[in-house]
């Protein structure tokens, strides 16, 4: 179709910015020519800054955020090691189910879908662990299935707290380069992402940021690996080539997105996720539904789960939203499918985008049979956005200007 524009609201992938479609639209490159390190080696270095860490070293995987879960877990820990974890969502969940997998003992809190990781009962369990027979704590920050983001920062005053070494893991799949995340504050020692959420690209690099402790931790791991292996990655990228063959058009992406988080500067790009999401918010509650996120600390600035009354079904809100407004919202997964469906507010996003994705949901709502008033969310969220931005500094044209 040539008319107008699709719309893309899923929380990954994400929209990617015609800058970075443009810079990965080249001829095949020479993945071992002379000067492929001068595209290479400053991404690792950018990476870090993207992880808020001086003190960790960056891996990247050709994979998805998945293989970046396995790549953490297989280059640190062992067969048998006792872990513990929550799940809260479908993302949760599945990094629980490749634990076991992989043979780790999970001691998994379950918690209701709608909250996130436990804090008091992570801090009950590590001081119980007096013959410290747990070796990493895991924290999904952000529940992309439910919109939840929970307190990695808490965590870590868990552990301190108990005075316990174990590691700290945390899938940031869906927040790191969108949400809050400071690695070397909140000394987090294994990061995982993916390319396709907050880095506006394609699906297909899985990337690690990895603490010196866990890779002191590494030295002792025993579990196999091989493709996923830290060594030989780490080997090769400190020349600024890759063991194997690497995506160079992602890598080219990466570039062209990395400059332009850091042209609008990493904490305008966290601002700007929260003054989003919150125009979002607003547009829910002015229908009059809820979000999945029982509690406001745990509303995620990346993606709104919507909870649908009862006697609507999202899957066909979703649908409707497809295939009469050729607009894309993501659906309720496993527990809550039917349920919620989801507006993703992370990446290549503005004030105006975010209004479509309300017009278009309340449409669909309405064809689903929902009873709200049309372009009522809408107005709470244009509200919110105009007030913001006319206080000033959140005008782009004039923080350009
Ligand atoms: C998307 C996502 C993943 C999975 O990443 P893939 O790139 O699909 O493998 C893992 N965790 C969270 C929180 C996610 O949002």
């Amino acid at each position: 179709m040539n008319n107008g524009t699709t719309h893309l609201f899923v929380p990954g992938p994400t929209n990617i910015p015609e800058p970075v479609r443009r810079a990965m639209n080249v001829p095949m490159q020479d993945m071992r020519a002379p000067d492929f390190p001068e595209l290479v080696l400053p991404l690792f270095a950018d990476l870090k800054r993207i992880f808020r860490t001086e003190k960790g070293a960056v891996f990247l995987f050709p994979g998805s955020g998945t293989g970046a879960w396995e790549a953490a877990i297989s280059n640190t820990l062992n067969r048998g090691d006792r872990v513990l974890m929550s799940r809260f969502g479908q993302f949760s969940h599945l990094w629980v189910d490749m634990a076991r997998r992989l043979g780790l003992e999970v001691d998994c809190v379950d918690v209701d879908w709608g909250e996130g990781v436990p804090v008091d009962e992570y801090r009950r369990r590590l001081h119980d662990d007096k013959h410290r027979k747990i070796k990493a704590v895991f924290v999904t920050h952000n529940e992309t299935a439910t919109g939840v983001t929970s307190d990695v920062a808490a965590v870590r005053a868990a552990l301190d707290s108990a005075d316990h070494e174990a590691l700290l893991f945390v899938d940031g799949v869906s927040s790191i380069g969108s949400i809050e995340f400071r690695m070397d504050d909140w000394r987090v020692d294994l990061a995982v992402t993916g390319s396709q959420k907050g880095l506006m690209l394609p699906a297909g690099l899985g990337i690690l940021a990895v603490s010196p402790k866990a890779l002191d931790a590494h030295e002792q791991s025993k579990m196999e690996r091989c493709y996923f292996s830290f060594e030989d990655m780490k080997a090769a990228t400190a020349t600024g080539y890759f063991p194997y063959t690497p995506p160079t058009q992602l890598l080219l992406g990466l570039r062209a997105s990395l400059d332009l988080i850091f042209v609008e500067g990493l904490d305008a790009v966290i601002a700007r996720h929260h003054r989003l999401a919150e125009g979002v918010r607003r547009g829910v509650n002015a229908w009059g539904l809820s979000l999945c996120a029982k509690e406001e600390k745990w509303w995620s600035d990346t993606v709104s789960a919507i909870v649908v009354p009862a006697d609507i079904d999202a899957k066909q809100v979703i649908a409707h939203g497809y295939t009469r407004y050729r607009t894309s919202f993501g659906a309720g997964l496993s527990k809550v499918a039917g349920r919620v469906f989801r507006i993703g507010h992370l990446g290549d996003l503005n004030e105006v985008m975010c209004l479509s994705a309300l017009a278009a949901a309340e449409m669909s709502l309405r064809d689903a049979g929902t009873r709200i008033e049309a372009g009522c969310g809408v107005a709470a969220a244009q509200e919110w956005y105009r007030s913001e931005i006319n206080r000033g500094t959140n005008s782009p044209c004039e923080r350009a200007a």
